[in-house]
């Protein structure tokens, strides 16, 4: 399968570095404004291929996207001193308005899978400029947020991450909902298997844990200045579920169906996820107040999205 990269800045080289080194797919074409940048990224990529994998690398415009399988948008602008998030939002949409078009013309059988934040409006605002099938675009969304709560309870109770199965709803970022209630290890719920190894989740321990998911990107950028592994292997992730049609359950955005309390907000809840993309949505049970945390969730995102111009 063909995956197209559409902005090679961290986090799409990162995801196409991620893609090289689990062979997660037969070619890889990087696209960016800065085609320099393309080129640089496709021939560093190109060269770690004798080391890890088959995969072929190359750069180009949005033409040679003909035959993807999945196109990956990476592309965005960042926040300047200043700048409200609100200002950051408008040019983002701007670029997608002139990005999304192109991707669609040239690779019409894709799935699109976007990263660019903020993931959540912009995975909305591609949804309604893709005009694609239901399912056909998605954003990452809290793949990497229900990753990170993994990793860290993993850390807390000494397991394996892949062990631990937990997972984050709502929007990727400030308002995101940690579903405690949900958490197992193996085949325990975490409390039991907490106890039985001597290491209880306290009401202090589930805080610090749940501010290391929550502010994670702010802490990582404050020392790096931006975040791409985590992020980047969430997307290689992506790709190889829907070249190898997985059906692999895992939180994911997309736009709500219209129904119920949520209606049409775009934002993550656990997906199937397949060669068709988002091929059905799973619904939680949930404590009452997970359920009111994501309700506020879709509130604040419904807002964000009403205030960029379509
Ligand atoms: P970056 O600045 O390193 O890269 C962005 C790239 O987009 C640049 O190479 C730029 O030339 C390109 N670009 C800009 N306008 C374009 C256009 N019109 N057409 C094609 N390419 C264009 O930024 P980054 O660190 O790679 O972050 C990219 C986006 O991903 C940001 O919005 C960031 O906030 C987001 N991000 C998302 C997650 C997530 O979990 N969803 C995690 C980290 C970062």
């Amino acid at each position: 399968m063909k995956v197209g990269v559409v902005g090679t800045g961290m986090v799409g080289s990162s995801a196409a570095y991620a893609i090289v080194l689990l062979s997660a797919a037969s070619e890889v074409v990087l696209v960016d404004a800065n085609e320099k940048m393309a080129r640089a990224q496709a021939e560093d990529l190109l060269h770690a291929g004798p080391f890890l994998s088959a995969t072929r690398v190359s750069y180009g415009h949005y033409d040679q996207l003909q035959g993807a399988g999945v196109v990956l948008l990476c592309c965005g602008v960042a926040q300047r001193p200043g700048e409200t998030r609100l200002q950051l939002l408008q040019r983002n949409a701007d670029i997608f308005h002139e990005v999304v078009p192109k991707v669609v013309a040239a690779a019409p059988d894709a799935v699109l899978v976007v990263a660019t934040n903020p993931c959540d409006v912009v995975t909305g605002l591609t949804a309604k400029i893709a005009k694609l099938p239901p399912g056909r675009v998605l954003g990452s969304g809290t793949i990497l947020d229900s990753a990170r709560l993994r990793a860290l309870v993993a850390e807390h109770v000494g397991v394996a991450a892949p062990s631990v199965h937990a997972v984050v709803l709502g929007e990727h970022g400030d308002s995101e909902v940690l579903v405690w209630s949900n958490i197992q290890v193996g085949v325990f719920p975490l409390a039991v298997y907490a106890e039985q190894v001597g290491r209880p989740v306290t009401d202090q321990a589930k805080q610090q844990i749940d501010e290391k998911v929550r502010r994670a990107a702010y802490h990582i950028i404050d020392g790096k200045g931006f975040t791409n592994f985590g992020v980047g292997a969430s997307l290689a992730r992506i790709v190889q579920a829907i070249r190898n049609d997985e059906k692999l359950v895992v939180t994911l955005s997309a736009p709500g169906d219209g129904k119920g309390p949520i209606g049409d907000v775009c934002f993550s809840l656990l997906r199937v996820l397949g060669a068709r993309g988002i091929e059905a949505t799973l619904k939680s049970t949930l404590t009452t107040q997970e359920e009111e945390g994501l309700k506020r969730s879709a509130d604040i995102l419904r807002k964000a999205a009403q205030a960029i111009a379509q």
